[in-house]
């Protein structure tokens, strides 16, 4: 039944999307070290239990290093719970630095709920894997209006992080740009994506539309892993 789905979705469905970079993704059967810079042990013991997720059956595989442990030569993936949350998008090639390639800061909020925590590790290690936002997909069916308020959101958030606001509105611009079918896997346009926003707006046919937060990988995430890191 999986297998149906999964094969109705992929290959029923005209418009193709989401979104793993080519040349972002790490070699087959890389072990990622994955290196804590801070954070408390809870914290970094829910990001281990949770982050793995995205490996089953997969060639690759975590090996996590508290920050009191002596690190490895080669890291790559850097974890910091501080300033802000985001990631670098897959195989950054920097694996000597000691600079985070990953922020985790709203982990630390104690308003974020369970599923909030879940869903903003699971998306975060879905950029260090190489996938970007669902939304970006040139075959998004919801026009591009809504794509306009999430640049616009952007600007501010920009700043915050140190960018003067043109440079905000240029990265603005290009982070949320369609991403040219040749430089990325894809599988269908899958609204269930942990890397889809969860957005509420009108479509461009006057239509009211909310995106939910997903809080655990679909099944055309677990799909793209397996097929373009296969074992
Ligand atoms: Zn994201």
């Amino acid at each position: 039944m999986i297998f149906m789905t999964t094969m109705i979705l992929l290959w029923g469905h005209t418009a193709h999307s989401a979104v793993l970079i080519k040349d972002k993704l790490w070699q087959k059967g890389t072990v990622l070290n994955v290196l804590f810079l801070d954070g408390t042990p809870e914290l970094q013991q829910l990001v281990i239990v949770t982050a793995p997720e995205w490996l089953q059956n997969t060639s690759l595989s975590f090996q996590f290093f508290g920050h009191s442990s002596k690190p490895p030569r080669q890291t790559h993936i850097r974890v910091s719970f501080s300033l802000h949350s985001g990631s670098q998008l897959g195989d950054h090639q920097d694996y000597a630095s000691k600079y985070p390639t990953m922020n985790l800061f709203d982990l630390t909020s104690e308003q974020i709920s369970d599923s909030g925590a879940r869903r903003l590790i699971l998306h975060e290690f879905g950029h260090a894997l190489g996938f970007e936002h669902e939304y970006r997909s040139g075959f998004w069916p919801y026009g591009e209006k809504v794509i306009e308020e999430i640049i616009v959101d952007c600007y501010p958030k920009m700043q915050q992080i140190g960018y003067s606001r043109l440079a905000a509105i240029e990265r603005c611009k290009n982070i949320n740009a369609p991403i040219a079918a040749s430089v990325a896997h894809l599988t269908a346009y899958d609204e269930l994506s942990i890397m889809n926003y969860q957005m509420s707006f009108v479509d461009s046919d006057g239509r009211k539309k909310q995106i939910k937060p997903a809080v655990n990988l679909s099944l055309l995430d677990r799909y793209a892993m397996q097929r373009w890191y296969v074992r």
